[in-house]
C-alpha cells in the first residue's frame, strides 16, 4: 500500500469546472448514436434520466443500463431514451452516480461479464 499525502489545494488540480469533460458526450440524434456504435469505442449508457418529466408515470423502475459501445443489445434501445457516451469506465461510473444515483443504474448483463473480467485483469 502506498500512502498518498493530501496536499493543500488538491481539488484545484483536476476537474476544470468551466469546460465540459471530453470523456462524456450526449448522443442526441439517431445518427450520432449509430456512429458511436460503429466506432465501438468506449461505453454507452441509455435510460431515463429525468424524473420530473413523468409522462404517464407508469414505469416505476426504468431501465438504466450501461453497455460497451459495441454491445449488440444497444440495437433495441428506444428512441426516446437518453443516451450518453463515455470514454472510459471511470468517467461513466462517476458521471452516472452523479446524474442518476449510485444504485439507479446497472450494467447490461452481457457487458457486465466482460467488464468484470477486464477489471480483474487490470488488477
Ligand atoms: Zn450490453
Amino acid at each position: 500500500m502506498i500512502q498518498i499525502k493530501k496536499v493543500d489545494g488538491f481539488g484545484k488540480l483536476f476537474m476544470p469546472t468551466q469546460q465540459k469533460s471530453p470523456g462524456v458526450r450526449s448522443l442526441e440524434s439517431a445518427e450520432e448514436f449509430f456512429e458511436t456504435r460503429l466506432e465501438a469505442i468506449g461505453f454507452i449508457f441509455h435510460g431515463t434520466v429525468t424524473e420530473a418529466k413523468g409522462k404517464g408515470g407508469s414505469g416505476r423502475s426504468p431501465t438504466n443500463l450501461l453497455h460497451f459501445a459495441r454491445c449488440a443489445k444497444l440495437e433495441k434501445v428506444g428512441e426516446n431514451e437518453t443516451k450518453i457516451w463515455f470514454r472510459s469506465v471511470r468517467v461513466a461510473l462517476k458521471h452516472l452516480d452523479e446524474l442518476i444515483g449510485h444504485h439507479r443504474w446497472k450494467w447490461c448483463k452481457i457487458c457486465e461479464r466482460e467488464i468484470t473480467q477486464r477489471i480483474l485483469d487490470e488488477n
